[in-house]
């Protein structure tokens, strides 16, 4: 099964990815994780994105697709995937279409988390507390003026990929704002 988890950032899409994850047997593709992974690495990939992530702008669409159809030929991706954080623009979603379906493939859900954008705001505040409490750096991009430019890149390039999947029949929206336990109940009831 491929599913795809959309919504704004910080609607829960990574925590819910990984426990549908460990639920299904389907691996995560985050292109988010992958991002920084690269950042982390300072891999020639990592240079040249560390600033726009910075900035909560977004990775240029041929990147990020190049990604993608990379890590959909490895074999744990063979029997779908859990898609979060792309397709994050209408070229994205059409690629995912075009990669899918040359092995005979398709999306067969799109789960959306909607969520309040004051909450939003909360949540990436929270995550910042969270992580130095852990003794962890927190991500760049959690602080509030680069929160409010990823909701605004969100808002105009990802979420016309709302009508793009309820035009194909596949969009399941859920409350996001409902507890984890409850959120993950409905994906299960979503996906039947
Ligand atoms: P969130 O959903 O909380 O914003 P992600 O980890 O999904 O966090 O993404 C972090 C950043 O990585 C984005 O703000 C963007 O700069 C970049 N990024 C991730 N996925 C994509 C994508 N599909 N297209 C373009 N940029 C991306």
């Amino acid at each position: 099964m491929n599913l795809v988890l959309f919504g704004p950032p910080g609607a829960g899409k990574g925590t819910q990815a990984k426990i549908l994850t460990e639920k299904r047997g389907l691996p995560q593709l985050s292109t988010g994780d992958m991002l920084r992974a690269a950042i982390a690495a300072k891999s020639e990939l990592g240079l040249k994105v560390e600033a726009i992530l910075a900035r909560g702008d977004l990775v240029s669409d041929d990147i990020v697709i190049g990604i993608i159809g990379d890590r959909l030929k490895q074999a744990d991706a063979a029997n779908g995937a859990v898609f979060d954080g792309f397709p994050r623009t209408i070229p994205q979603a059409e690629a995912l279409d075009r990669l899918l379906a040359a092995n005979g493939k398709q999306i067969d859900a799109v789960i959306e988390l909607k969520v309040d954008e004051a909450a939003l705001l909360g949540r990436a505040e929270q995550r910042v507390q969270d992580a130095r409490a852990q003794g962890k750096t927190p991500r760049p991009d959690d602080i509030p003026e680069t929160v409010k430019n990823r909701l605004d890149v969100y808002r105009q390039n990802t979420a016309p990929l709302v009508e793009f999947y309820r035009l194909q029949g596949k969009l399941k929206s859920l409350d996001g704002m409902a507890p984890i336990g409850d959120v993950t109940a409905a994906i299960d009831a979503a996906l039947g």
